[in-house]
């Protein structure tokens, strides 16, 4: 007994749908009532204007009375259709009221012709309409029991004043016969068509879900790794990994930051590790996140890879709080850390001979200086080299140019920096290279390496150039300076014929 009246609570109430449902169905229902609303009521108007029409034009004998009800049930689905078409869309709540005004009209046209037109019929008109109404909305049947209560009242009241005595009783058990079949059947039809939607409510959102489960994958591809994490619990929660050292941690786990931690001792370089742990730190984490999308750090992995690191701030939309939600995520660089690779030595090679460009050169220069590294500075320019341009054109020129750093690069050693200043002038920075019997000797390298030198259609030409050479020893001197004293040298190298050298000696 108790659960039959369970049950007809939920049904009166909810149709027998879960109550929760209700939020997510709405829009549905109410898109399913407007558009019932409109048809209806456009099919009421027609109906009373025809009405109206047909007893005026032939003269039907009817009461003031019967007129009077087809002009206000036309005036009024008239206003019901037009609210509904123009007003719901900006004021949704209107919806239910317009949906009671049109039943009280539908109503009201029934009693009109039950007691008003005729009075010692049957009202087999009004009881067909207590049955068929019901059927016409979507909504909660139990609105609809509260106005079916109301006119029952109603029809109870009118039928004792206005039909003969011996009809009375008939009639309220046609009511209550009729009445009850219309809920029942109509509560039936609404449950159908509330459980239609919820059901494409339910395909709608597993369709979402299932397209956004993809688009997350497949972003996720480019990560080596991805880890959602709350950052008040320490849970975390695998979205991908390829890293074999976070493997034992498994998908789910409630320790983010003893897995961070781990990670990076078994993977990070170690000259890069320092820097990785204070990025990871979850201490700080909040802080340096608060406000921001993201956060960054690049390393080196122990296998050599260039990594990416990235906090998300996955409670961004809360701008003012400190996030609690995090996504962890590592990329592998490698490529983008090549390309910019290949785009720096770009711009500081020089093209014809391969050798570091001024640019270039002098600011490695300039770094195993400050690394108080010790070494010769070389600087040197051919000699007469207008005349091969002159006499031979400017591609033997080149050829010249092209062969000087050949020889270089066979004289001098790998740690040296080599560079082509412009036109026909070089610079060596040779490291380790400390006096000037060391120097000697590599300059002496070199200069065997330019006699060897044959260019085609220039056998002849024996290329000779003007040294100058200085040497840094660690103390206070800039590179211009030494780039001075160089100069100086190559100029008094200039004085003597063929190939020469000068040592600075201050
Ligand atoms: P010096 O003995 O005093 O060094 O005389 P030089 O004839 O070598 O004259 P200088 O070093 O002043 O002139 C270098 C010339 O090199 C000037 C320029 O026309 C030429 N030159 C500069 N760049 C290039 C180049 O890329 N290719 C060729 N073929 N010639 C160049
Ligand atoms: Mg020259």
């Amino acid at each position: 007994m108790k659960r039959f009246f369970e049950w007809l609570r939920s049904y009166i109430l909810y149709a027998c749908i879960d109550p929760r449902e209700f939020p997510k169905i709405k829009t549905a229902m109410d898109r399913n009532n407007q558009a019932a609303l409109h048809a209806f009521s456009r099919i009421a108007v027609v109906l009373f204007a025809t009405a109206l029409l047909l007893s005026r034009s032939f003269q039907i004998e009817v009461k003031i009375d019967q007129n009077f009800g087809y002009s206000f049930g036309l005036v009024l689905s008239l206003i019901i259709y037009f609210a509904n078409y123009y007003l719901v869309p900006r004021k949704p709540r209107l919806l239910p009221w317009l949906i009671y005004l049109f039943d009280c009209v539908l109503f009201g046209f029934g009693f009109l012709l039950a007691f008003v037109c005729s009075p010692n019929q049957l009202t087999i008109s009004l009881l067909v309409m207590f049955a068929i109404v019901p059927m016409f909305f979507t909504d909660r049947p139990y609105r609809l029991a509260i106005l079916y209560f109301v006119l029952e009242l109603l029809f109870i009241h009118l039928v004792k004043i206005f039909k003969p005595a011996e009809m009375v009783n008939l009639e309220i058990v046609n009511m209550v016969v009729y009445s009850s079949v219309g809920l029942i059947l109509g509560t039936y039809m609404t449950r159908m068509k509330l459980e239609r939607f919820v059901f494409e409510y339910r395909v709608n959102e597993l369709t979402n879900q299932e397209q956004l489960t993809k688009y997350l994958k497949s972003i996720s591809n480019i990560y080596v790794t991805m880890y959602h994490a709350d950052l008040d619990t320490g849970m975390f929660m695998e979205l991908r990994n390829d890293v074999d050292a976070l493997k034992p941690y498994g998908a789910m786990g409630p320790h983010v930051e003893q897995m961070l931690h781990h990670g990076a001792l078994q993977t990070v370089d170690p000259d890069f590790l320092e820097n990785a742990k204070k990025f990871l730190d979850l201490g700080t984490l909040k802080e340096r996140l608060k406000g921001k999308t993201t956060i960054t750090h690049e390393f080196l992995s122990q296998s050599g890879m260039w990594c990416r690191a990235r906090y998300v701030n996955v409670d961004f939309d809360k701008k003012d709080e400190l996030p609690r939600y995090v996504i962890f995520a590592v990329e592998n660089i490698s490529e983008q850390k090549q390309r910019e690779k290949a785009l720096i030595s770009q711009a500081e090679t020089d093209a014809m001979t391969g050798l570091y460009n001024r640019n270039g050169g002098v600011s490695k220069i300039k770094e195993k200086m400050h690394d108080r590294l010790q070494g010769m500075l070389c600087l040197f320019d051919i000699d007469k080299f207008k005349s091969i341009n002159d006499n031979y054109g400017h591609q033997a020129g080149d050829k010249v140019i092209v062969a000087v750093a050949d020889a270089m690069q066979r004289a001098f050693r790998d740690v040296d920096v080599l560079l082509r200043l412009g036109g026909d002038e070089f610079m060596v920075f040779l490291s380790k290279v400390t006096n000037e019997e060391l120097g000697a000797q590599a300059i002496g390298r070199f200069f065997t390496e330019l006699n060897k030198v044959s260019i085609e259609g220039l056998e002849d030409y024996n290329i000779a150039v003007s040294l100058g050479a200085t040497f840094f020893r660690g103390g206070k001197v800039d590179f211009d300076d030494l780039y001075r004293q160089a100069d100086g040298c190559t100029y008094e190298s200039k004085k003597i014929e063929g190939r020469s050298f000068t040592f600075w000696r201050g």
